[in-house]
């Protein structure tokens, strides 16, 4: 049984199924940092060369993931949690 731990830097998740392509080969990156990854991707420059989009891949998982302080919150999550649908709830 193999364990396939994320190879973000200082990720401490394992039994990654997901493997993202990077300058220094292939590495395997979990569910969570793969989502932080989309977040951060929807703010690149749009196009991006391929070889600029590996670089970029390769620079996150290379990175320390983002701590948060106790009122500090992820903008686009909290935009889901400020929003709902229009039902009238009474
Ligand atoms: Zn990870």
């Amino acid at each position: 049984m193999s364990v396939l731990s994320c190879d973000r830097r200082g990720c401490p998740h394992v039994m990654c199924e997901r493997l993202i392509q990077t300058s220094d080969g292939d590495q395997y990156i979990c569910d969570g940092c793969f989502v932080e990854l989309q977040k951060l991707a929807a703010k690149w420059p749009s196009p991006m060369l391929r070889k600029d989009v590996v670089e970029a891949v390769t620079e996150f998982m290379d990175s320390a993931q983002v701590e948060y302080g106790d009122d500090e919150v992820d903008p686009l999550e909290a935009i889901g949690a400020l929003t709902r649908t229009g039902e009238d709830d009474g």
